[in-house]
């Protein structure tokens, strides 16, 4: 398949889930079991279509390299057990490690606490040529500790600051650092895994089950899932307030991780396609002197 024609296909897969006007979004709108239609069967066929996508992404990735303008952000947000690293594992699989940095942000530490919520997240944030991931982001921000407000007093705000519109001002702050960011060059692109609740309580108990799985259980996790309609109002919020034309959210149906991948790499796809990428030119000057080093190592004049 030519690459128009993949870029063309990826657009039109990744759309339906992508938010660009977070205006009246509802999360019910995007089921975590869709498929789009392909059932089962269509497995073997999505994953050699997966294949391709990355092997696409690693030719746009090589000239975003080369080209050394942008830079490229891609942010994950999910509940646990949605699939985010292996999501991340397999999509960006094809592309050079060099030209791709992930990042996972845990609860802050003392040092982040002393600071401003972006501060930690500044500084990962992806040079030009680059592919960043942010394995969860200062969306914890509006996430975790909007459902956990005693996370704020941890955060040694003054206590004036701290008022009913934290949450807006912080939605207002968000779009502005993204906003910020755009214009200098990093493209910013946010996926929320959505999985579902009965989905993620079949995982959980495969990670109990199975020896090779139990290293990724955590006892926090069951925990966190009592509070999982207070995460989908915090979700569903922070789409409304930040899925912007320029840094859009993708909310992924997550159920089926086939699925999800094909979903992820299509939009992935889709952002390095509008940056019309191609490899510097090569002047004149630059020219002669490629044929002249040419001349050197085959002229036998070493
Ligand atoms: P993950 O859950 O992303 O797969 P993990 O299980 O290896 O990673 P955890 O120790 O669970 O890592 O770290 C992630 C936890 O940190 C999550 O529960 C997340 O909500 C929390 N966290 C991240 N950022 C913040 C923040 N700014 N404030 C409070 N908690 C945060
Ligand atoms: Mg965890």
């Amino acid at each position: 398949m030519d690459m128009n024609e993949l870029i063309k296909r990826s657009r039109r897969f990744a759309k339906p889930f992508r938010i660009t006007d977070g205006a009246g979004f509802r999360l019910k709108a995007i089921d975590p079991g869709d498929t789009l239609g392909y059932g089962s069967e269509d497995k073997p066929r999505a994953k050699e279509a997966l294949a391709i996508g990355i092997d696409a992404l690693a030719e746009l990735q090589d000239m975003l390299y080369a080209q050394d303008r942008w830079a490229v952000l891609l942010v994950f947000q999910a509940m646990d057990a949605a699939g985010k690293d292996g999501t991340i594992k397999h999509v960006m699989s094809g592309v050079n490690p060099q030209g791709c940095q992930v990042y996972s942000f845990k609860a802050p530490s003392a040092e982040d606490l002393d600071h401003d919520f972006l501060w930690r997240c500044m500084k990962y944030v992806p040079e030009r040529g680059r592919i960043g991931i942010f394995n969860r982001s200062y969306y914890e921000e509006t996430l975790v500790v909007r459902v956990h407000p005693e996370f704020i007093a941890q955060q040694k705000l003054p206590a004036e600051l701290v008022t009913k519109d934290i949450w807006k001002e912080r939605f207002q702050d968000i779009r502005s650092y993204e906003r910020y960011l755009t214009r200098n060059g990093v493209v910013i692109r946010k996926f929320f895994l959505h999985v579902s609740k009965q989905e993620q309580k079949k995982r959980f108990l495969e990670r109990l089950e199975d020896p090779e799985k139990n290293w990724k259980f955590s006892a926090n996790d069951i925990k966190e899932r009592a509070f999982w309609n207070d995460y989908m109002k915090a979700y569903e919020d922070t789409i409304r307030e930040t899925a912007t034309k320029a840094a859009p959210w993708y909310v992924v149906p997550a159920d089926n991780k086939w699925f999800t991948r094909a979903v992820v790499a299509a939009a992935i796809i889709d952002a390095l396609a509008d940056l019309d990428l191609s490899y510097p030119k090569v002047d004149k000057a630059r020219l002669k002197d490629l044929a002249a080093a040419k001349q050197v190592l085959l002229g036998g004049k070493e």
